[in-house]
This record gives structure tokens, C-alpha cells and sequence, in this order.
């Protein structure tokens, strides 16, 4: 008798357990169905939460590795991406797994727009992260209408603490605007303020450490970038510097560095030297590409998905949207494009040979 109670209690309890097992079972099951038919899972496995949208062609500085010479050919203004039409696919997006947006350009603090386009942005539930790429130029003016709008974070572009080497390579002048913007963004809380500095043998390698000692004093992440080859640039191999041989330099000046823990999408290889505010960072698209983790999609201003930095490939997003597309037919379209997006970029070396739009046209 005794026994037999027992045996039915084992029973309702193993019963019990089974019940929970199966059920969380068909739950994994269920969420694994649902990431492989999410529309920004590639083939390989990247699931695509982070987009960039461009916001202009336009720019106040001529940076020579972004812009050719010869300028660019500028799309028609009614053919650029209006207010509405960034809002729509933004959300859309966001509706399909995107928690980060950044906006760049071009320099999108240029765009007259950018406040109601950042407050509008804010409003879409799901959306976490809002962030803006510049060159700084205009940021005394700006950033405060920015933060309140909801500008989240901010990267400030800079790529020497020289006045008169910053006009060499913009063909413009700014740099004391641009090291004010850099302050008030500090004033303002942004922590840290990310500095994107591309590094160019023969122009600022011997800079790096000046970039270091700032993060001494300040909560400043500078990210040193290696050159990328972009069409009219005027890319050489023997321009670009690369992670390992700037890490080893500054190596020497500081023994102590250490690297720190990455987060899994991270572009950049995180570092700092103890007792330093901030930190500096490596962005190393040539030398060690990060394809296997990559989770961007891009779209230019004149609206076409770019689901590669280095791809050629794009769809036109805006006239799908213009020809009055339903928003199921435009994830269709969306998600056949990321399905398509390749393992990785061609190489260093074959990206040279590969026609591409000049950097400012994509929108780094
Ligand atoms: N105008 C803004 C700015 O300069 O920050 C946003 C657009 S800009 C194209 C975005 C970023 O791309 C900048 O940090 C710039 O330094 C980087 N960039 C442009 N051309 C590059 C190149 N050839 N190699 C590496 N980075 C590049
Ligand atoms: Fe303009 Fe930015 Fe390109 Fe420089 S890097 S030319 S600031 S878009």
C-alpha cells in the first residue's frame, strides 16, 4: 500500500518535470523557428540589429580619404530620402529586430532636419540606441537641440591635434570648432565621446600617442581606423598602418596597456592604460576583418540598402517605397537582400579593384 503511493507520487513528480521539459522544449523550438525566418538573419548566421542610415551627400570638410578631389556627383534633393520616408523604414526595421540606429553621413548635422528626425526616431518603440557619426564642425551650435531631441551617442571624427594638418587633409578650416564641439560634448554627459581617427602613414602616425595622452584627463574612447581603399581615394597599401604595428608603438610608451573584453558585435579592439579616464580602440576592417560578427545594414541617403561597407550590391529601398510597396512586400525585399549579403568582404587587396561608391556616398 505504502509502496504504492509512493510509485504515484514518483509517477505525478517524473510527470511533472516531463511537462516542463517538453514545454520548454517546444519553446526553443518555437524561437529557433522564429530567428530562421527572421527577415535580418543572414545565411550565416548574423542577425542584423544595428543600421546605419546615411542622411546626406553633403559635407562641410573634404577629408581626402572620404572625398575625391573632383567632389561628387550629388543626387537631386527630391530624390534624397525625405523626413518620412527615413522615419517609415527605420521603424521598419526596428519592427524586425534593429535596436540601434546611427546617423551619418556625408555630415548629417548639415541636414536641416536632424533634430525632428532624431525626436521622431526616439518615439519608435523598440528602438534603444540613437547615435550620431560628425565631424564635429557644428557642434557648439547643435548638439544641446540633439541631446534633447535624444541623441544617445556620439563619435566625433578627427584625425590630427595639428590646426594647419586638419586643413591639410579636410581642405577646410574647423579644428578649434571641432575640439569645442569635443568639449561640450564631455560638458554635455556623453561618456565617453568616441573619437574616430583614421590613421595614414606619413600624415598622423606619429599622432597616435598625442590621441592617447587625451584620454588621460578626459572620458574620451579614441578608435584609430585603419585606411580603407574607397573609390577615389587614392588608397595605397603602403599608406595604411595597421593594428599590430600601432599597438606595438604605443607599446613602447606605455608597457602597461591592456586589451579589455569585447562585446560580441564589437568593431573595435578595446584597450587602456591604467589610470587613464578613457580608452582607445582599434578598428581593424583590413588587417583583421570582423564579417563573422558583423551585424550592420546600411542605407544611403538617397535610400538603397547596402547590406555590406564593401559590397556593391544595393536595392532601392526609396522606390520601393515610392511605387506604394506594402510595408510586408518591403521586408520581403529587405530580407532577400540580407539573405544575399556575403561571409565576408573580398580582401584588402581586391576591395582596391573593386568598383565602389566613394566612402562619402555610403555613409562610414
Ligand atoms: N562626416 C561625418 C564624419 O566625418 O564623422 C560622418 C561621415 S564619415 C564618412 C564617417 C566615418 O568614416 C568618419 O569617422 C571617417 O573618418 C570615416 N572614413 C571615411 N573615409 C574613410 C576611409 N577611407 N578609411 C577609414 N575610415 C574612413
Ligand atoms: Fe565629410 Fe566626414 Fe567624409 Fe570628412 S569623413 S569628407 S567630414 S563625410
Amino acid at each position: 500500500m505504502y509502496c504504492s503511493v509512493r510509485a504515484g507520487r514518483l509517477n505525478r513528480k517524473l510527470l511533472e518535470i516531463y511537462k516542463i521539459v517538453e514545454c520548454r522544449l517546444h519553446v526553443k523550438v518555437q524561437k529557433n523557428e522564429l530567428l530562421k525566418d527572421s527577415p535580418l538573419l543572414d545565411n550565416f548566421g548574423r542577425q542584423h540589429s544595428y543600421l546605419r542610415i546615411s542622411l546626406t551627400e553633403r559635407c562641410n570638410l573634404r577629408c581626402g580619404y572620404c572625398m575625391p578631389e573632383e567632389g561628387v556627383q550629388l543626387t537631386p534633393s527630391e530624390d534624397l530620402m525625405s523626413t518620412d520616408e527615413i522615419v517609415k523604414i527605420a521603424r521598419l526595421f526596428v519592427e524586425q529586430g534593429v535596436r540601434k540606429i546611427r546617423l551619418t553621413g556625408g555630415e548629417p548635422t548639415l541636414r536641416k532636419d536632424l533634430v525632428d528626425i532624431i525626436a521622431k526616431l526616439k518615439c519608435i518603440e523598440g528602438l534603444e540606441n540613437i547615435a550620431l557619426t560628425t565631424n564635429g564642425v557644428v557642434l557648439t551650435k547643435k548638439l544641446a537641440y540633439l541631446q534633447r531631441a535624444g541623441l544617445d551617442n556620439l563619435n566625433i571624427s578627427l584625425d590630427t591635434l595639428n590646426k594647419n594638418k586638419f586643413e591639410t587633409i579636410t581642405r577646410r578650416k574647423g579644428w578649434e570648432r571641432v575640439m569645442m564641439g569635443i568639449d561640450l560634448a564631455l560638458q554635455l554627459g556623453y561618456s565617453p565621446v568616441k573619437i574616430n581617427c583614421v590613421v595614414i602613414k606619413g600624415f598622423n602616425e606619429n599622432e597616435v600617442c598625442d590621441f592617447v595622452k587625451l584620454t588621460k584627463d578626459k572620458k574620451l574612447d579614441v578608435r584609430f581606423i585603419e585606411y580603407m581603399p574607397f573609390t577615389g581615394n587614392k588608397w595605397e597599401m603602403g599608406k595604411m598602418i595597421s593594428y599590430n604595428d600601432i599597438i606595438a608603438n604605443i607599446k613602447l610608451k606605455w608597457p602597461e596597456i591592456y586589451p579589455l573584453e569585447n562585446g560580441p558585435n564589437d568593431t573595435s579592439k578595446a584597450w587602456k592604460i591604467p589610470g587613464h579616464l578613457g580608452q582607445i580602440g582599434f578598428i581593424t576592417s583590413m588587417s583583421e576583418h570582423f564579417c563573422g560578427s558583423c551585424n550592420r545594414l546600411r542605407i544611403t541617403a538617397d535610400g538603397n540598402l547596402k547590406v555590406c561597407l564593401f559590397g556593391n550590391t544595393e536595392i532601392s529601398l526609396r522606390d520601393a517605397l515610392r511605387a506604394g510597396c506594402s510595408d510586408d512586400d518591403l521586408v520581403t525585399l529587405i530580407s532577400a537582400a540580407v539573405k544575399r549579403k556575403k561571409k565576408q568582404h573580398a580582401g584588402m587587396l581586391n576591395l582596391l579593384n573593386m568598383e565602389n561608391r566613394p566612402m562619402i556616398l555610403i555613409g562610414g
